[in-house]
């Protein structure tokens, strides 16, 4: 037998000459426990922990294994519909994984994705993101290892932070910007939505219809007011402070090219919902008017909305919610997808997102080379004694927990004592109120 022919025969074996290089050595998981001399962890229970410790609905998964000890940590905040996450989690997913390998986390997001046969969607997603991550973190944990390290390593110290410059009206935002250049930020967002008629938050008794509405809001007020906070801005602080603005998509695709052309002269880091995703083919026509660099995609309920965007170059920045696209899992992807195509990574991240996804966020932004900015969010005193190591914020920079896995953990007891509101209407009454002179109600 020619030495050829008998390398062949060795690795066929008894397989015949049907099977095929790759059957030949199918068996890899076997030798793999071989390797590792142990069973498989399994997902020994599903828990969902609901919690405010700062007013803010809060939904952790926390993923617990068969090895004594071993858990992880996930976010399914989806906080405006926070209790069908819940059921979501408990009357469906967790029946679906228990005693699942922990080791198989992307069939295990596979599966799950398909597992309803309808899928996508806030809570279906939210749901899956909260086993993602912490199976992630869970992953990070067996390897001994912070998560930033099991998706490549660091690439740079810490992620900046954009800081929310807030106030009741202009003076008062640029003096919080200013406050905020001087604790160490270089990227400071610029927001004020003045409406016409305030109407209290979450006061439903001064909810009005289309006939009768009272939370008014214009749109020439409002980009008004925004070209004067970024000149006044601008010659407060200076050229080389990044500034940054979120229109929410209040504007009309014209409006939206004037108001953008009309902040170039501002050199804006980016603007950020400029249109609303039902008019995802806007940002072409949007793109040929102004240079301005353009954020988008956290209200994306499918893959498929952010793809067209990111490889027609169309934004410059990917604006997703970690938990509202599934997890850590797909979040990776969109990240590598992205960094072929000069887009950047600028993961939604208010206080909404709990200090898990933070954690989840800042590992993948430590490690992709197309990492952007960080929504800022400085974590109050309740819910980093709930979180305890949750990521660290100094000098405009947040900084990972030098820890395996997320590097941090939660008070399930302390949490208990931050319930969700008791009763109707665990939700606030302002999105979906805020409506134009004549009545019609805006979006968002
Ligand atoms: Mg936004």
């Amino acid at each position: 037998m020619k030495r050829r022919d008998a390398m062949r025969s060795l690795a066929f074996g008894a397989l015949g000459a049907g099977a095929t290089a790759f059957s030949a050595i199918a068996p890899t998981r076997a030798i793999a426990n071989v390797a590792t001399g142990a069973a498989p962890v399994r997902i020994r229970d599903v828990k969902t922990i609901l919690t405010a410790p700062d007013g803010i609905r809060l939904v952790i998964v926390k993923v617990e294994t068969t090895e004594p000890g071993l858990y992880g940590l996930g976010c399914a905040t989806f906080t405006q519909r926070a209790l069908v996450v819940h059921t979501a989690i408990e009357k469906y997913l967790k029946p679906f994984l228990i005693g699942r390998n922990v080791d198989e986390i992307e069939d295990i997001w596979q599966s799950s994705y398909v597992s309803s046969y309808w899928r996508n969607g806030p809570v279906l997603f939210n749901a899956m993101s909260g086993v993602d991550i912490a199976l992630w973190d869970i992953k990070g944990k067996r390897a001994n290892m912070p998560l930033y390290n099991l998706l490549g390593g660091k690439v740079r110290k810490g992620a900046d932070l954009y800081f929310h410059a807030r106030g009741p009206n202009i003076d008062a935002c640029v003096e919080s910007g200013r406050q905020a250049v001087g604790r160490g930020y270089r990227f400071i967002r610029l927001q004020i939505d003045p409406a016409v008629t305030p109407t209290p938050l979450n006061d439903a008794s001064v909810y009005g219809g289309p006939t009768n509405p009272v939370n008014l809001w214009d749109p020439a007020d409002y980009m008004t007011t925004m070209l004067e906070l970024f000149d006044r801005t601008r010659s407060a602080l200076g050229p080389k402070v990044e500034l940054l603005h979120d229109i929410h998509e209040r504007i009309s695709l014209p409006q939206a090219i004037n108001f953008c052309k009309a902040l170039e002269q501002y050199s804006p880091y980016f603007i950020e919902d400029p249109v609303p995703p039902e008019e995802n083919d806007h940002f072409r026509l949007l793109r040929q008017q102004t240079t301005v660099p353009i954020a988008m995609g956290e209200l994306f309920n499918t893959q498929h909305e952010y793809v067209p965007l990111i490889k027609d170059r169309l934004i410059d920045f990917i604006r997703i919610h970690i938990s509202q696209i599934g997890g850590l899992s797909p979040a990776r992807k969109v990240q590598a997808l992205s960094e072929y195509f000069g887009v950047k990574t600028a993961w939604h991240g208010p206080g909404d997102a709990s200090p898990v996804a933070h954690a989840a966020q800042l590992a993948l932004e430590l490690a992709s080379y197309n990492f952007g900015i960080h929504e800022g969010h400085v974590f109050r005193p309740n819910t980093q004694e709930v979180f305890p190591g949750c990521p660290t914020v100094s000098d405009g920079y947040m900084f990972a927990q030098e820890k395996p896995g997320l590097g941090m953990d939660l008070d399930e007891k302390l949490a208990a004592k931050f319930p969700f509101p008791d009763g109707p209407p665990n939700f606030e009454y302002f999105w979906g109120t805020t409506r134009l002179r004549d009545g019609t109600v805006i979006r968002p």
